[in-house]
């Protein structure tokens, strides 16, 4: 097993507040890994450390055995990471292929342009509205549309953060669906995530981060299985 990405000791504190405290992650070549834990344990700030938003308060983030922690956004990005935001920042106005052309446009040939699209339309099943405009599409299929725009720059390593935040339990579904077919592919996932079904239909391994630390890991049925996990979820009041 390679290992993609790892953060050591990684932390970063908001004025007094320690968001991020101490985090070791290591996330292996090929995996489809969730990161799990009440609102406010520190995943988005994680995944901001991780793709650069950030500056880490302390420790460092190792990306194919290369040191990363000081490199801006752009050249990570660069070297095969990508996330896929919370919000879509999809072109609502604009047609979905045109959005995926977009995305597409400075990692492809011209030539390869129309066979790309037609690749990523079909892998989302956008096939048959391509004609439509982007903010037509149902809520799920925005968000699926932001994840191609993701994959079009061929990330090694895509980083979601909610990615079925507002779906029905059937986008849900299909959306699980569909990171396992960007797995097979080749592409590692590391995916935050609530709920717990879908976790279940997608996670190979597991962290939760509770408080800004890494409170447990394992395979998806230690995770289930631990009692400490399940008293940090039902121990919490419904937020959101
Ligand atoms: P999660 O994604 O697990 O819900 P976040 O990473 O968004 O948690 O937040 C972790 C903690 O850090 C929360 O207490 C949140 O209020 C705080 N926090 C997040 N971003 C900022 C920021 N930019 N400035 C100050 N505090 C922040
Ligand atoms: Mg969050």
């Amino acid at each position: 097993m390679t290992e993609l990405l790892k953060t050591h000791g990684l932390s970063k504190t908001f004025g007094g507040l320690a968001a991020v405290s101490g985090v070791d992650l290591a996330v292996e070549e090929g995996e489809i890994h969730c990161l799990i834990g009440p609102n406010g344990a520190g995943k988005s700030t994680l995944f901001k450390l991780i793709m650069g938003t950030y500056p880490p308060s302390a420790g460092t983030i190792t990306f194919r055995g290369t040191n990363v922690t000081e490199e801006r956004p752009y050249q990570r990005v660069k070297k095969g990471l990508s996330i896929k935001m919370q919000t879509p920042s999809i072109f609502k106005e604009l047609p979905v292929r045109q959005n995926i052309h977009i995305a597409l446009q400075h990692h492809v040939t011209k030539q390869q342009l129309p066979t790309e699209e037609d690749r990523l339309l079909g892998m989302l099943e956008l096939t048959s509205d391509a004609t439509k405009a982007a903010g037509a599409l149902s809520h799920g299929q925005q968000q699926w549309l932001e994840i191609g725009m993701a994959l079009a720059l061929k990330p090694s390593l895509l980083l979601m953060d909610e990615p079925t935040a507002g779906m029905s339990p059937e986008e849900t579904f299909r959306t699980g669906e569909l990171i396992q077919k960007l797995n097979s592919g080749g592409t590692t996932i590391l995916v935050v995530e609530h709920d717990m079904a879908f976790v279940r239909q997608i996670a190979q391994r597991v962290t939760v981060l509770h408080f800004g630390k890494v409170f447990a890991r394992g395979s998806i049925s230690e995770i289930l299985a631990d009692p400490r996990v399940a008293e940090i979820y039902l121990g919490k009041t419904h937020d959101h």
